[in-house]
């Protein structure tokens, strides 16, 4: 609803939208992330805090808004301050899905005070309603599927059913159908019934995506709840949300693509591939065939006679947080005079720059960290390659089995190295549920345990060459 803004309100929203463009920027580097951050956290708190003085007088229910918040905030910092460094994927997707459902129950309520009002608002504004309502539901209901996914709470496999694809159209037609009805004449009834079909198409659209793919629908989704959260914006004439979903949307978007891009596939082919009878493949469990196993004193020996190593870092790192005694051995074989390279791959971990951000925290010099690009070349002239706690990061699968749920996505070549060693605990797969070839391979030995533990006997038996 349009009513006339203060001056000094429009220069409070100008100055938080500076700042959450100001903090985007902060937030493309590590070395600013955590300035930028802050800067968006500091620009959206002030920013809620000026709604409450733009008209104190308009506004009703002041108490409960308050609790509303107070809960709200609880949450949010407990949840924060608890989460585990791998589990943030998570907690952005639950964040994600909370602000499209937040922006879907406020069209709804906008719904209603349109008809209260008697119908008087214009055509653009009950179609960005409606697209609110619609597009919030479908963000919610997909970040929680993201979100149990990800927790494990579900298979990470994609889920596909016969009728799937008719149930996704059939809905989607009836969504629409719905609310072209609702512009012409409001029934919050039918919005009430938008909202239910968006969450069902929610749920749809996650249920098919492998866990691979978990990262990118993320950010789709992130992107569906900035253009939710800007029509909002439109439809309270609300500038400052308008501009702030808006940046969401488009950042979501770019992000989305460069990491369908990093994954070598089309976001309509990581969001449907498993439709076509792709992205199926795999068994998902412990394999018991026969591999090369090692103690860290062996694999000290091989380290130690090496002249070029990589390393390469993944989730299993984060895991077993053994990231310090691996720059202390690397430091150690640097000494020795061997060459020695981290090579990071764009979707290593479980969030994007997770590798970076966990070995930046442990002092690697950033020097040190080569992109897949410009490493990929490096590793048939490397005489070992330590894979530390990553494996679909490395899996030729990607390589050579067309329908595994990773194929097509460019992988780190270790499999070109002369030998290969790798750090996990069990025979267990990674992320996507596949077997990894790699791990069979007459030049791969095995070190078996948590990677904290075994890097620490590792570092004392080279130190003890
Ligand atoms: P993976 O999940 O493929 O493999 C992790 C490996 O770490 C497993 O082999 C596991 O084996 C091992 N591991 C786990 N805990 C420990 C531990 N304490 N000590 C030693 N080893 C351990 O990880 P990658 O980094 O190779 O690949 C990332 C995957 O996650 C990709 O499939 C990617 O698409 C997906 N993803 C990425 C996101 C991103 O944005 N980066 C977000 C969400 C998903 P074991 O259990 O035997 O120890």
């Amino acid at each position: 609803m349009t009513t006339t803004i203060p001056v000094w309100v429009q220069l409070a929203y100008l100055a938080a939208a500076v700042c959450f463009i100001l903090a985007l920027k902060g937030l493309s580097s590590p070395k600013t992330a955590r300035r930028g951050n802050l800067l968006g956290a500091v620009a959206a708190a002030g920013a809620t805090v000026v709604v409450f003085f733009q008209d104190p007088d308009g506004m009703d229910h002041v108490p409960l808004i308050l609790v509303a918040i107070a809960i709200g905030t609880a949450a949010g910092f407990i949840g924060a301050y608890k989460v585990q460094m791998t589990q943030m994927p998570q907690l952005v997707a639950l964040f994600n899905g909370v602000g499209g459902g937040a922006a879907a129950l406020v069209a709804l309520l906008e719904l209603h005070e349109i008809l209260e009002n008697g119908d008087e608002s214009t055509a653009i504004i009950k179609i960005a309603t409606v697209f609110t309502i619609f597009v919030g539901a479908v963000s919610f209901a997909g970040s929680a599927i993201t979100f149990a996914k990800l927790q494990e709470l579900m298979t990470t496999r994609p889920v596909v059913f016969p009728g799937l694809p008719i149930a996704f159209g059939g809905s989607f037609v009836a969504a629409i159908a719905i609310a072209i009805v609702i512009v012409n004449d409001p029934n919050i009834l039918l919005g009430v019934l938008l909202g239910i079909l968006g969450l069902a198409i929610g749920v749809l659209l996650v249920l098919p995506v492998g866990g691979a793919d978990v990262p990118i629908v993320i950010s789709l989704l992130n992107a569906f709840t900035g253009l939710s959260v800007a029509a909002g914006g439109y439809v309270l004439g609300n500038t400052l949300l308008l501009v702030a979903g808006t940046l969401v949307g488009a950042s979501g978007t770019i992000l989305t693509l460069l990491m369908a891009r990093a994954m070598g596939r089309s976001v309509a082919n990581t969001m449907f591939g498993a439709l076509k009878g792709g992205s199926t493949l795999g068994a998902g469990v412990a394999s018991d065939r026969p591999v090369k196993s090692a103690n860290p004193e062996d694999v000290a020996i091989m380290l130690n006679y090496a002249e070029k190593i990589i390393i390469v870092p993944g989730y299993g790192l984060a895991v077993a947080q053994a990231q310090h005694s691996l720059r202390e051995l690397v430091e150690v074989l640097q000494e020795r005079g061997i060459e020695v390279d981290y090579a990071i791959h764009p979707v290593a971990g479980r969030m994007p720059g997770h590798m970076n951000v966990l070995l930046a925290e442990a002092q690697v010099p950033y020097e040190q960290l080569i992109e897949m690009d410009e490493i990929n070349s490096e590793f048939k002239n490397t005489d070992v390659v330590l894979v530390v706690g990553a494996n679909d990061v490395v899996n030729p699968a990607a390589k050579t089995t067309p329908g595994a749920p990773i194929y097509g996505m460019p992988i780190l070549n270790a499999d070109e190295a002369h030998q290969v060693v790798f750090m996990k605990r069990s025979m267990r797969p990674g992320f996507a549920g596949i077997e990894n070839e790699l791990l069979f391979d007459p030049k791969t030995t095995l070190l078996f345990g948590d990677a904290k533990d075994t890097m620490g006997k590792l570092l004392n038996a080279v130190k003890a060459l």
